[in-house]
């Protein structure tokens, strides 16, 4: 099946009960037994429930996968990850990643005895001198939030694969639609599904998407012991989301080039980010691994001026000065105060997240009312 046509078949069966053609909302948290242990499959809807396991079956389909499993959030599944591990492990991290993952990991996990390395992976080298026996788990984000910068899934993988090491990817940026790490090489592919995936604004959850039995078994176990689990309504949505996953992202892939050359040309623009670009410094591996270049985009205004930013992003009328991305519809980020507040001002700025940092993301409106927009804010 191609991936157009998973998107609204991929794991999916006609209810059993009525032959529905959407999964019915099964809003109940327990299940009548016959006689103890006498049930359909399903006990009790922290371990299982219908809806979700329709959803985590849609899941696993377009990450080519075997196995999905939904979150109550896109953090409650990194969690779900980093409890794999114990006391002495060490974990390799994009240096430029999603502020709540970096929170998570030095400000929780850190104190459970986990030591984490954030390193530039630009170059894929650059994580063998960190590479040892500890080294548990490779986290890896690409496209990074918000600097764009393009991370080689493969070479990572080629690195580490004879080690004990498992390779877990931030998908939430690109998604299945335009990469498929678990083909290039990844252990675990990991969504924030509150943004893309779910593709609508209305709803928060994470989703991990493996290959093997064994490490499924094991993050089932943590997902059901654990518990964060998300309800039936959120998973219904996120099933409907995904039906039009590849029709929105060819829009937000259109929308976007469009916007990263408006402001390219702009002579009130001094740096567009997007590896679209052939001078982004990663184009070619984006190429490669990247079926188009999706709809993220971050800029900064001439000068570098932080109050000129500010104006900018409250000029906006057709862009939402908000958090989050992945919508329909399209958000203006201020990364500095907003998505990287916990990263602290000279880590963030080491990366490039300056104060006069925009990030769009462009929604699949008609471009040229989202180009005027930004053309009157820019002034
Ligand atoms: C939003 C986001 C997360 C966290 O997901 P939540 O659903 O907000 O918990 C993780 N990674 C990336 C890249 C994100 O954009």
């Amino acid at each position: 099946m191609k991936f157009n046509t998973k998107t609204i078949h991929g794991g999916q069966k006609l209810d059993p009960v009525y032959g529905a053609v959407m999964p019915p909302i099964y809003q109940t948290s327990t299940y009548g037994q016959t006689t103890p242990g006498g049930h359909k499959g399903y006990e009790y809807s922290r371990t299982h429930n219908p809806t979700r396991n329709a959803l985590e079956n849609a899941f696993s389909s377009i990450e080519n996968g075997n196995y999905g499993l939904a979150f109550a959030s896109g953090l409650a599944a990194i969690d779900a990850i980093l409890k794999l591990l114990e006391p002495g492990d060490e974990v390799i991290s994009t240096n430029d990643l999603y502020g709540g993952s970096y929170r998570l990991f030095t400000k929780i996990y850190k104190d459970f005895g986990i030591k984490f390395h954030f390193v530039n992976m630009e170059n894929a080298d650059n994580i063998k001198s960190y590479l040892n026996e500890n080294t548990k788990l490779i986290w890896v984000e690409t496209p990074t939030n918000p600097m764009m910068n393009i991370i080689d899934i493969k070479a990572i993988a080629e690195i580490s694969k004879h080690r004990n090491t498992m390779l877990a990817v931030d998908n939430t940026f690109a998604t299945p639609y335009l990469q498929r790490p678990l083909d290039l090489g990844a252990d675990i592919v990991m969504h924030s599904a509150t943004k893309y995936i779910g593709g609508h604004s209305d709803l928060v959850m994470g989703a991990l998407i493996v290959k093997d039995k064994n490490l499924s078994d094991r993050l089932y176990f943590i997902q059901n012991a654990s518990g964060a689990i998300c309800g039936p309504q959120d998973s219904f949505l996120a099933l409907r989301g995904i039906k039009t996953l590849h029709v929105r992202m060819q829009r937000h892939c259109e929308n976007g080039k469009a916007i990263a050359e408006f402001l390219a040309n702009h002579p009130k623009i001094e740096r567009v980010y997007w590896p679209g670009f052939e001078s982004h410094p990663n184009h070619n591996i984006a190429k490669s691994q990247m079926h188009d270049f999706g709809g993220m985009v971050s800029f900064v205004t001439r000068g570098n001026n932080y109050n000129e930013a500010l104006r900018l992003l409250e000029k906006l009328k057709i862009f939402t000065l908000a958090e989050s991305l992945g919508g329909v519809e399209s958000l203006a980020g201020h990364p500095a105060s907003m998505t990287h507040a916990s990263i602290p001002k000279k880590e963030r700025e080491k990366v490039g997240v300056v104060d006069a940092l925009i990030r769009l993301s462009v929604g699949i409106e008609d471009k040229m009312d989202l180009i005027a927009d930004l053309n009157q804010a820019i002034g």
